[in-house]
């Protein structure tokens, strides 16, 4: 129920990375109005139709609305007794170790904030890691290994003032279609502006393209190194900037040299034509203004971190980084990924962007929390905490708005892992979900329009999310949820009186003991109060007293002790599994236009339905020829992990090779059709990112 008819609220919406502000207003017949805010500085009033649909959305059918306990309606007493009675049980008996959060980039900066200072300053373990992890986690490694921190260069202007765009391994018209409008808008108001997209699939993103490169899977990273090659070559570097601002350029000139040889033998590698590279390394080499923007074709590989560095190193050679139109730029895939990076959500970052390996910042986190004990080592990632799961190490695991057997790599053996825990807690707005089935607690939380709090989106723009719903049922908010969990447990320093102290107490920990050594700063956010709070307008960090900062690096100094960027070696690696006899394609999975995640939301609205009904495996006809199955038909994919049935279709844009099953089906929505069940659990080493767009597979007949 909304809480007041006539009111507009400037919110957030709740999908994808880019951030779109929204107003929502609702009708005298209860109906909700949804349109983009004109005045938000990432999308000026836009909004896909995923963000449009949002009012067709937030009806309660299907919300968890009371707290259970094995299946049964429990007080919130009850169930909150037994989280905190069940994870002290297990951590006296067994030790920090054997307890786990596993959360999401759906959650709000507060409630991550609150879950990471329980974990890591308060039971002592760095067991909570999130299903970011599955999305952005290798940029994440390639930034701290550049840079010094995890720091995103750029902002959405610079996409606009460039004169090359370059896409990796991201289908943007799609999976970001207001960043997409952005860059159509600007180069239609200057068709000299270039765009060209690299990928194995001709995506609908390919038709604003001047040039794409359809790269064999995997291959980024010797197309990457063999730019930097013929750009140090050809003299196009900034020996100034390269003197001043960076180090270890040779090492990684000597590898990228070896690795990539000339043009000939890079286009062969990446099976592209020799003269297609060519015009791509030439339109870099003499374009000033490039932006190389790169998602999850990049990322979710078991070569990830390099690919994302071996982007980097070509900016870094050129000096393009630090000005306007210019720098590598990672596209994050949730509405809260960043949100997440800040405050520490992931097993092997602390708080504030510090590290849990250097020993100071322990010393500032733990100070500044005046908390009993710090986690000192890192904790497990995703896929290796639901291993550690089945192994009995981890007998207690709080799930957090994310749904992991149906979206982590060999989500069979989530399943087995979950079957076989003590103890499984799952905090979530929907009840019935593939996860939830088995989970001993159940904890109803609130959802986007019911909940207050902040998000950060792609270009570091910290957005609030606005309550303007009653909260249905009995459920609560989730950094509400863990405090009381915390406090049950005989923990102090979490009892914050409302979600803008949690707010306030993560902004005061960014500029603590900070001075200057650390990018992260929400200094000048301190102090807001309630009303300031609420009236808090969309900023990028870092927030100084002086305001936000739209792009980093304008004054050349980096993060690393000497105040240099990094080069990085980056050895070209083949995908951990290849193609065989048995299994002979290649399975990339990914988004479609106007559904999110597993549907447990977008699956709502009739709307977003028409445009793809129902799951489907992509192929080449030729491919289909040879494995038996008919386009419109039904087929079994199946790998060495799994299986799935779903309806082949040519979509046209696939190469020989390789097949597309969208990630978004489930239990729920479709019979035997988790695509998560097929994926290799295959992690980049670095960064613990899984490799979900490249697993042998093999289509027959159903
Ligand atoms: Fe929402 Fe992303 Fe669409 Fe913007 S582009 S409206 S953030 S789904």
């Amino acid at each position: 129920a909304p809480l007041s008819a006539a009111a507009t609220t400037f919110t957030t919406c709740p999908y994808c990375g880019v951030g779109c502000g929204v107003k929502a207003s609702t009708r005298p017949d209860g109906q909700l109005d949804v349109a983009g805010d004109e005045g938000h500085g990432s999308n000026y009033g836009k909004l896909c139709v995923k963000g449009s649909a949002l009012g067709e959305t937030v009806d309660l059918h299907g919300r968890l609305l009371y707290p259970k306990v094995d299946g049964q309606r429990v007080s919130w007493d009850a169930a909150l007794d037994r989280v905190a009675g069940g994870l002290r049980r297990i951590i006296d008996q067994h030790g920090p170790d054997a307890v786990a959060l596993y959360v999401s980039g759906q959650l709000l900066t507060e409630d991550y904030y609150v879950a990471n200072k329980l974990m890591k300053g308060y039971v002592g373990t760095a067991n909570i890691d999130t299903n970011s992890r599955l999305c952005m986690s290798s940029a994440v490694a390639g930034h701290k290994r550049a840079f010094g921190e995890d720091l995103v260069p750029v902002c959405y202007e610079d996409l606009e003032q460039s004169d090359l765009v370059v896409l990796v391994g991201s289908n943007t018209a799609w999976c970001h279609p207001i960043i997409f409008q952005r860059i159509a808008k600007a180069k239609e108001a200057r068709p000299e502006m270039k765009l060209v997209v690299i990928d194995p699939r001709r995506t609908a993103t390919c038709e604003l393209a001047d040039l794409h490169l359809p790269v064999k899977a995997g291959t980024d990273v010797w197309l990457f190194n063999g730019l930097l090659s013929f750009l140090h070559q050809h003299g196009v570097m900034d020996t100034g900037f390269v003197e001043r601002h960076t180090a270890d350029l040779a090492r990684t000139m000597a590898i990228a040299d070896n690795t990539a040889g000339d043009v000939r033998s890079v286009a062969r590698a990446c099976r592209i034509g020799e003269a297609d590279l060519l015009e791509f390394y030439r339109l870099f080499a003499r374009t000033e203004k490039v932006i190389t923007a790169f998602s999850q074709g990049v990322n979710q590989s078991s070569a990830g971190t390099d690919k994302v560095n071996s982007i980097i190193n070509c900016h870094l050679l050129t000096g393009r980084i630090g000005r306007p139109g210019m720098g590598p730029f990672s596209i994050t895939g949730q509405p809260n990924a960043m949100g997440g990076r800040e405050v520490g959500g992931l097993a092997n970052m602390l708080a504030a962007h510090m590290e849990l390996g250097n020993a100071r910042h322990r010393d500032i986190v733990q100070e500044f929390w005046d908390s009993p004990r710090i986690a000192d080592k890192p904790g497990l990632k995703a896929v290796d905490l639901f291993k550690a799961i089945e192994e009995g190490k981890v007998k207690a695991v709080w799930i957090m708005a994310t749904n992991p057997v149906v979206s982590l790599p060999d989500a069979d053996q989530v399943k087995r892992a979950l079957e076989k825990c003590e103890l499984v807690i799952s905090s979530d707005i929907i009840e019935k979900t593939d996860t939830n089935g088995f989970a001993h607690v159940l904890l109803p939380a609130l959802g986007w329009g019911e909940k207050d709090g902040t998000v950060t989106n792609s270009e570091r723009r910290i957005s609030r999310q606005r309550r303007f719903l009653a909260a249905p049922g009995e459920a609560r908010a989730d950094w509400d949820i863990i405090c009381d969990v915390a406090r049950r447990m005989g923990y102090s320093g979490f009892g914050f009186e409302d979600v803008h102290a949690v707010f306030d107490e993560h902004a005061r920990l960014s500029a603590y003991r900070n001075e200057g050594s650390r990018c992260f700063d929400l200094g000048g956010l301190v102090g807001l109060g309630a009303a300031g709070f609420d009236a808090l307008a969309p900023v990028q960090w870092p927030v100084t007293a002086s305001g936000g900062t739209a792009r980093l690096f304008e004054d050349g100094r980096y993060f690393h002790a000497d105040g240099k960027a990094r080069f990085v070696p980056t050895p070209v690696r083949a995908p951990a599994h290849a193609p065989d006899e048995q299994y002979p394609l290649i399975l990339n999975t990914g988004r479609v236009r106007d559904q999110w995640h597993t549907m447990t939301r977008t699956g709502k609205s009739p709307k977003l339905a028409d445009h793809i009904p129902e799951p489907f495996v992509d192929m080449h006809p030729q491919d289909a020829l040879l494995s038996g199955v008919r386009a419109g038909e039904l087929a079994r994919v199946a790998t060495r992990w799994g299986s799935l049935v779903a309806r082949v279709q040519h979509g046209g844009g696939i190469p020989r090779g390789n097949v597309f099953v969208p990630i978004h089906w489930n239990g729920q929505f479709a019979s035997d059709a988790r695509v998560g069940s097929l994926v290799n659990p295959i992690v980049d080493p670095i960064s613990g990112e899984p490799e979900f767009k490249h697993t042998p597979v093999r289509v027959e007949e159903f």
